[in-house]
């Protein structure tokens, strides 16, 4: 797949270190994740919508043909992507597909112990750099991978953070330095850095074949499943107000953890102080229903998936909430997910429970990817096209590789149709 769209200047962005060999179904099944997941996301970040065979012999189409298209149904697709077949067997696939980066090059930086290499993760992404790759490799897996490739650093390299740089020539040029440079001020060793795509796929083949390497490490390789809980339909609205507050917020690390309660405009503020904010925008709607004194808290928001005019390039709730608890029907408390970005294992619960409308359950709390705020924002309004020539300037916008809009919205009727909806939102 990824090779039929390149000519498009497309991609696909997830890629497993089994990309060569692994289908596109097993991905699916198996929610996967590669290299760039960090910044891009698993593959459930990347599917728009399913076509799969129940165990019935029903066939069911889930989700929808756009981003988007399904995000006020239950995510069905979500829970299904990474399921291994056990509840239906995919026989259809839609993905989303992005531009291809005008530029890409990895850096391999060697350190001396692995604390040194830690460090250095958090102080890239402390300032506000998040690689399109990242991945660290410790002396175990070096040595298993230099059984196969031969050795990549020298000896006195205890662990390896491969991190890997996407935009502009320019602005990937400038992140270079810069990286190297907050490397060398945490005990960086050595450096190898690709100035060719070839020197780039040589560097990644390390990694790529570090999971084959394992077996001359280690005979099992175990992963868990995780239980679903029972959903039931409950007739009483229930005041989650109470549960306010913010649990942990790690910057370095781009995750937060707030109670259901707590409000939006909490949260925005404390990540502000960090530079950092939440991509998909949450709305604040009871400002625009005509009821700007009530609260839009962080559980309604999950709960209803709501998400900005970022969402068709920042992804909505559902690619930001990495882990949920809450309390289902029958006042059995559970938790689905975890804190951290490739965590893949077992039924996505958390995008099941994200925009299920506190049907399925009460989220007590989410745990959300944060992201670096950008710089600095210039909004663009082009007036007077009409629906064609504005649907198509968007569809051109889409495609522009290096510095995507961040968000993208037209309003797409006429002035008497909305003529309310915009004088409220004003
Ligand atoms: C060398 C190596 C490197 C890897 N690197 C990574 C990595 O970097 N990141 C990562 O996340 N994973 C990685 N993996 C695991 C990876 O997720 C899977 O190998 C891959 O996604 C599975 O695809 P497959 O086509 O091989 O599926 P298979 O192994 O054939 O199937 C995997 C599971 O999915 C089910 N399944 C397959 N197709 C369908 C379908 N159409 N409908 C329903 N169920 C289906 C199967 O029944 C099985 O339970 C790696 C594996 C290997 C061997």
């Amino acid at each position: 797949m990824t090779e039929a769209v390149k000519h498009l200047g497309l991609c696909y962005m997830p890629d497993p270190s089994s990309q060569a060999i692994s289908t596109i179904g097993g991905n699916v099944a198996e929610n996967s994740g590669g290299v760039h997941c960090l910044k891009y996301g698993v593959t459930s970040n990347h599917v728009v919508g399913l076509e799969a065979v129940l165990p019935s012999g029903d066939v069911v189409h889930l989700g929808g043909d756009f981003v988007g298209g399904a995000d006020r149904e239950f995510d069905l697709t979500g829970a299904v992507i990474g399921s291994e077949g056990l509840l239906a067997i995919i026989t259809e696939i839609t993905v989303r597909l992005v531009p291809q980066p005008l530029t890409a090059r990895i850096l391999s930086l060697g350190f001396r112990s692995v604390e040194d290499a830690s460090k250095c993760v958090g102080a890239i992404i402390g300032r506000g750099i998040v690689p399109a790759g990242l991945e660290f490799i410790d002396r175990k897996v070096i040595d298993a991978v230099s059984s196969m490739l031969g050795e990549v650093h020298s000896r006195e390299v205890e662990a390896i953070l491969l991190r890997e740089l996407d935009g502009s020539k320019t602005e990937v040029d400038t992140l270079v330095a810069e990286v190297e440079a907050i490397a060398k001020a945490n005990g960086l060793a050595e450096t190898r850095i690709s100035k060719t795509e070839e020197e780039r796929a040589q560097i990644w083949q390390g990694r790529k074949l570090a999971f084959g390497a394992m077996g001359k490490i280690a005979r099992d390789i175990y992963v868990t499943k995780r239980s679903i809980g029972g959903p039931v339909l409950a007739d009483a609205a229930m005041d989650m107000s109470g549960l306010a507050g913010i649990d942990f917020y790690e910057p370095e690390e781009l995750v937060i953890k707030v109670r259901a309660g707590t409000p939006v405009a909490t949260v925005r503020d404390v990540l502000a102080e960090k530079k950092q904010h939440l991509a998909f925008e949450p709305p604040a709607y009871a400002a625009f229903f005509g009821n700007a004194s009530a609260n839009d808290t962080m559980g309604g928001i999950v709960a209803c998936n709501l998400a900005g005019p970022r969402r068709i390039l920042a992804g909505a709730p559902r690619d930001a909430v990495l882990g949920v608890e809450g309390v289902n029907g029958r006042g059995e408390s559970f938790k689905g997910g975890g804190r951290t970005v490739k965590n893949v294992t077992g039924y996505d619960m958390p995008k099941l429970m994200t925009g299920s409308f506190g049907i399925l359950a009460a989220l007590t709390s989410v745990t959300l990817k944060v992201q670096p705020a950008p710089p600095r924002e210039i909004t663009l309004l082009v007036a007077g096209l009409g629906d064609a020539k504005a649907i198509a300037l968007l569809a051109d916008l889409l495609n522009v590789p290096a510095a995507p809009p961040r968000t993208l919205a037209g309003l797409m009727c006429r002035r008497r149709r909305c003529g309310w909806k915009a004088s409220r939102s004003r």
